[in-house]
């Protein structure tokens, strides 16, 4: 590792905090001014940065320039240095790209290429990066070029305490694995004290995920948190709550495995003595297939070394477009299958994040390796440690890192990206060396009947994806795997951890018996979730699902779903990595129309800001993005992102789909009436039919003028997630709150009454479309207050059905005024177990 060390090129005096600047040329002056007080530079070294300037972009990417002189002009540098100028508001440095930190280095030796290594490792962090480009400390910056405090150093360092400590028992059932310790790194980094966390004389940076995984703790280990800096005390008191705030989740998740694990006990035994490859069942069935072996042979990954500023705006790229790309997957994975399977993607994210990891790709760029060989290099290195710990949570880190690595991988050279899984023959039981989350969530259960893989254990993310698919699967099964020849029959038993090879006709006659009384009882359960949520004195409730994507349309019917209730239009804004041309657009509202068969689609324009940030829209950053440019107000301030996506919309119209619009996050009619001025603009040019124009009712504003709002808009859904975030004025996304951010709370609810009484004087229907309308005791008081419609995650439909099925619309109707008038949100879920009316 390079000894290089940047403090003694940046001292105090070379950093300007919060500098004012006419314009990028402006800037350099400036910085060469501090350079040459200094005694770095002669003055003609200004007119050296600007002539390089003119012959090759030194915009280093997410805000950071780095100007430099010729190479050819060094003489013009007296010693080593770099000034740095940090512009709160940005200056221009390229069209469209704005620099708040200005490194301008003057370098005669190879300091120039640790600088940059440096900032490589910066760039991978954009919390700190935001927290540079705003502090009032010249010593964050400092610190943050020198690199003291990443991980390489901390892992050196002994493992001592920080003044400010507390000491915490493990009690997660299942050890520290990544969910809950994405949930540490994330709230430590927060915070700017140095966060450590010790058990016993390891210790690693609480804000590095792989640091905290290679803590290897497991319930019963006591560990000491300890923090230094400016707000120590409150990050030690902010953690301890998010610590012990996981356990009730992490015990009652430990719980439910351990029930499938039981309900899978009683496995298929084959009359016959068949041969089985033995290794452990990590999701329960029975399956008939032919082996097919997935990605055979290690990945072969040419070098091809380039420019190294080039180099690392090809990883960083990368590496952004990669983690957009996680964020559309957890999105997908959390409509598809359930925020706990989310999450997985979440965690992966978070080691994308890991500095001694883009530390280690950078070390090999500037060895002078092209991008994907020093990535896919720094990957395999890191997981192959982190597989040769002998700990099994690890190794199952080690295959994320691999799968995330692949990811970026196809991001740096799409020519590098893996064959989709997808493309496996019908009938297909899979047998890999091991499965990536990535592969196992973009399985097509139609082709796929069943995994085996040599590798991996049951509480792996391949596992727990392979549940939510309900495909049987047998992991860890060893070398055996090898030898087995593609093509040949086999029975997977999921549930005793069993591979059947060559079953003879008895075994087959046998499996097909067992696996068709499964059907059956699943079929009786599928006819339960094909009948209409109807009280038992005929009071309906219509049921719709909330899903993004044509194809998944079979499973909501499949659950349940009577139509779509809310179709996000983001993700295809995230997927893409630009923004998606109307003809796009109109292709994926027409797909999905065309899939649900003349059911009912609700799809709602763009909603983006807030927590749904698009990095290629380039949105100016904002102070409190939740209550900032986000939803309506962002599309009615950008109609280049607005018309094509309406007139998009009235296309599909036009060809019959029956689409209704809905506009998110309106505050005002105002906001409403200039929207259904441009669709209706757009409609007439395009001579399309009109379409029920409808609005989301997400912020107390719009709960409050609900019966004046009523009266433009043709209905109203509730996004239950947002009106509960402003409503209790709590971020939807703070770790530590999410406890208190129940939208059973009795103030939503009043203003969902408050909105169902607004569209019923006007004759409007009202559905839910957030979180709360797919829990079936929230579905409960919904219904009793009278909303028309709910719309949810496909998963969460039979269980509404079942509740709403089993009642009666008065009893309903007492549970929603018993919860009006309840104290907290504590009173109105303690209902649920009173029964309705109780
Ligand atoms: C909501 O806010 O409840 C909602 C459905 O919208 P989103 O979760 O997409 O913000
Ligand atoms: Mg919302």
């Amino acid at each position: 590792m390079s000894t290089f060390n940047a403090s003694g090129l940046l001292p105090r005096e070379l950093v300007h905090l919060d500098a004012r600047v006419a314009d990028k040329a402006d800037a350099i002056r400036q910085a060469t001014g501090l350079l040459t007080a200094a005694g770095c530079v002669r003055p003609a070294f200004e007119a050296s940065m600007l002539r390089r300037e003119a012959a090759a972009d030194t915009f280093l990417g997410k805000g950071i320039a780095i100007p430099h002189g010729m190479v050819d002009e060094r003489e013009l540098i007296q010693r080593d240095g770099i000034a740095v100028l940090q512009v709160r508001d940005g200056v221009e440095w390229n069209a469209g790209q704005r620099a708040h930190l200005v490194v301008a280095i003057a370098a005669r030796s190879d300091a120039h290429i640790g600088i940059l290594r440096r900032l490589t490792r910066l760039m991978a962090d954009d919390a700190r990066l935001a927290m540079l480009a705003r502090t009032d400390d010249p010593d964050a910056l400092i610190r943050a070029l020198a690199g003291v405090e990443v991980a390489p150093d901390e892992a050196d360092a002994p493992a001592e305490d920080f003044a400010r400590r507390f000491d915490w028992v493990v009690d997660y059932p299942s050890g520290l694995h990544a969910r809950p310790a994405t949930e540490w790194a994330e709230t430590a980094r927060r915070f700017a004290a140095r966060v450590r966390v010790r058990h016993g004389a390891e210790a690693a940076d609480a804000r590095n995920l792989i640091a905290l995984l290679q803590l290897g703790l497991r319930y019963g280990d006591t560990v000491t948190v300890s923090a230094d800096g400016p707000d120590a005390a409150d990050a030690l008191a902010t953690l301890r709550i998010v610590l012990a705030g996981l356990s009730a989740r992490e015990k009652a998740d430990a719980e439910k495995a351990e029930r499938k694990r039981r309900a899978a006990a009683g496995a298929w035994q084959p009359p016959g003595a068949a041969e089985a490859v033995t290794g452990v069942g990590a999701s329960p069935g029975l399956a008939i297939g032919r082996l097919h072996r997935l990605h055979a042979g290690p990945m072969v990954v040419p070098d091809e070394p380039v420019d190294l500023v080039e180099a690392a705006d090809r990883l960083h790229g990368a590496l952004a477009r990669a983690r957009d790309e996680l964020r559309a997957v957890a999105d997908d994975t959390s409509r598809r299958l359930g925020a706990a399977d989310a999450a997985i993607f979440r965690a992966q994210a978070e080691l994308l994040n890991d500095p001694a990891l883009i530390t280690l790709a950078s070390q090999h760029l500037v060895e002078g390796h092209g991008v994907a060989w020093a990535w896919h290099a720094a990957v395999e290195e890191t997981a192959g440690r982190l597989a040769s710990l002998g700990n099994a949570v690890l190794a199952g880190r080690a295959t994320d890192l691999r799968d995330v690595g692949h990811r970026v991988l196809a991001q740096i050279d799409p020519a590098l990206a893996r064959p989709a899984a997808a493309e496996v023959p019908a009938g297909s039981i899979l047998v890999a060396e091991d499965l990536t989350p990535s592969d196992t969530a973009g399985l097509d259960a139609e082709r796929v009947v069943g995994i085996v893989t040599a590798q991996g254990g049951p509480t792996s993310h391949t596992a727990i994806l392979a549940r939510t698919l309900g495909l049987p699967a047998v992991v860890g099964a060893g070398a055996a795997l090898a030898a087995l020849e593609a093509g040949a029959p086999a029975i997977v038993d999921g549930s005793g951890g069993r591979l059947f090879l060559a079953p003879s006709d008895a075994d087959l006659a046998s499996a097909r018996a067992w696996i068709a009384a499964e059907e059956a009882r699943r079929a009786q359960a599928a006819e339960a979730r094909a009948l209409p949520a109807r009280t038992r004195d005929g009071h309906s409730v219509s049921i719709g699902a909330n899903i993004n994507l044509a194809d998944q349309a079979a499973f909501a019917i499949a659950q349940g779903a009577e139509g779509v209730g809310l179709m996000r239009t983001e993700f295809l804004f995230l997927e893409r990595g630009e923004t998606p041309s109307e003809e796009d657009q109109y292709q994926a509202y027409k797909a999905m129309a065309d899939a649900l068969q003349g059911r009912p689609l609700v799809i709602r324009a763009l909603d983006i800001g807030g927590d749904k940030q698009v990095a290629h829209l380039e949105l100016p950053r904002e102070e409190n993005p939740f209550l900032g440019v986000r939803g309506a107000r962002l599309l009615l301030r950008r109609p280049e992102l607005l018309v094509p996506q309406i007139r998009a919309l009235y296309r599909a119209g036009r060809d019959g789909a029956p689409i209704s619009v809905m506009f998110p996050m309106i505050t005002s009619a105002a906001e409403l009436l200039a929207l259904r001025e441009t669709c209706e603009r757009i409609r007439e040019e395009l001579q399309a039919p009109k379409l029920p124009l409808g609005i989301m009712i997400e912020v107390p504003s719009a709960a409050l003028l609900a019966a004046d709002l009523a009266q433009h808009a043709d209905f109203f859904s509730i996004g239950t997630n947002d009106l509960t975030q402003y409503t209790l004025a709590i971020d939807r996304q703070n770790p530590v709150l999410a406890p208190e951010a129940d939208s059973l709370h009795p103030a939503v609810l009043r203003l969902i009454g408050l909105t169902v009484q607004g569209a019923h004087m006007h004759g409007r229907w009202v559905g839910v479309c957030g979180g709360l309308a797919g829990d079936p005791h929230g579905a409960a008081l919904l219904a009793g207050l009278g909303v028309d419609e709910l719309s949810m995650t496909p998963r969460d439909i039979p269980a509404v059905k079942e509740r709403l099925r089993a009642a009666e619309l008065p009893a309903l109707q007492a549970l929603a005024r018993q919860a009006l008038a309840a104290p907290d949100a504590a009173a109105v879920r303690a209902l649920a177990d009173g029964g309705e009316g109780a």
